[in-house]
């Protein structure tokens, strides 16, 4: 029995994981199969406090696992395939394995979103990608899209220069989302060209196995083109991983799981920290600081004074 187990191993539930130790709570944190979440997948974090000269995403997660682990965190690989939580204690699913906790932190997450093309699936992998620091390496000396307007998209675009001869970025409308500091790099890299107001329609070439070109559509003038390229990188955003929960706990429109008091869900006991929980800010650094926060609240709850102050 556990007193505390976090479902998911990114900033949110590692800093969950590091106060629930300290607190001594018996705490075990459940990694998923994509340990370390998004920043595993991310190239030179430049604004996480405490590393003036930046950090790399893996480095940066590398060290929060070890923090946490010298604590006395238990680690469990694997998703979460089930949970029971309409009474306590809670029971967790991993395949054919079940855990049983007095309280739950969600922190698991969200994950790459896709456009549906029937294209883009056939040729994922084989020059569609949805992470430029896993892939970017491929297209050395080569030119690539990259679909999106936000801050990933133009993260990513700016990584792929390291290696591409060209990056155009491909956004649906004629402004971007991303910070104003974000569009200041992209704007100022002469590697990289703009098609505005585009949405992909097409990716060819299904025929040949592999990325040949875009087909964009301009959303104004409504035509059509092509664009030679060899890689397509979609950043278009993220979904929560919240499927598991469906039913059992309070979702928003969204899937996102809806949260009270800052990391308090619909279910007593049951807390959330993390991108699962915020469709706002959505960075590493307010990550860590819920997944703190919803450490504190377990433990509160388990002091018992969350049940006397009601839920
Ligand atoms: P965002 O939701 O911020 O941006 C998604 C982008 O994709 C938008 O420009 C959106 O267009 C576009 N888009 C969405 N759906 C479609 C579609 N179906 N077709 C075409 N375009 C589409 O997601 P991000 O992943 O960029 O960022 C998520 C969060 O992570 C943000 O809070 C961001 O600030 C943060 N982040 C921070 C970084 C950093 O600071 N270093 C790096 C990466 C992310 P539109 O603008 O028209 O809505």
């Amino acid at each position: 029995m556990y007193d505390v187990t976090i479902i998911g191993s990114g900033p949110a539930g590692l800093t969950a994981a590091i106060y629930t130790c300290r607190s001594e709570l018996k705490t075990l944190v459940i990694e998923g199969t994509a340990a370390g979440g998004q920043l595993m997948i991310t190239s030179e974090v430049e604004n996480f406090p405490g590393f003036p000269e930046g950090i790399e995403g893996p480095e940066l997660m590398s060290k929060m696992r070890s923090q946490a682990e010298r604590f006395g965190a238990e680690f469990k690989g694997g998703d979460v395939t089930g949970v029971k939580l309409e009474s306590r204690p809670f029971e967790v699913t991993i395949g054919s394995e079940t855990i049983e906790t007095k309280t739950l932190i969600i922190a698991s997450g969200a994950q790459s979103r896709w456009l549906g093309l029937e294209a883009e699936e056939k040729l994922r992998g084989k020059g569609v990608s949805a992470c430029a620091t896993c892939d970017g390496f491929f297209f050395t000396d080569r030119e690539v899209a990259v679909i999106g307007g936000g801050d990933a998209a133009i993260e990513e675009a700016t990584f792929l220069t390291r290696f591409a001869r060209k990056v155009t970025i491909v956004h649906r409308r004629d402004e971007l989302r991303a910070g104003k500091a974000m569009q200041k790099k992209a704007l100022d890299n002469e590697k990289i060209a703009f098609e505005w107001n585009s949405v992909l329609e097409d990716i060819l070439d299904v025929n040949e196995n592999k990325v040949t070109a875009v087909v964009l559509k301009n959303v104004k003038t409504g035509e059509s083109k092509e664009l030679p390229v060899d890689g397509v990188f979609i950043a278009i955003g993220h979904d929560p991983s919240t499927s598991v929960f469906k039913g059992k706990i309070e979702l928003d429109e969204k899937g996102y799981i809806v949260t009270k008091n800052i990391t308090r869900t619909s279910v007593p006991g049951v807390f959330a920290a993390g991108d699962v929980q915020d469709t706002r800010y959505r960075q590493a650094i307010t990550a860590a600081g819920s997944g703190c926060m919803a450490a504190i609240d377990a433990l509160k709850f388990l002091e018992g004074e969350e049940v006397s102050a009601g839920w």
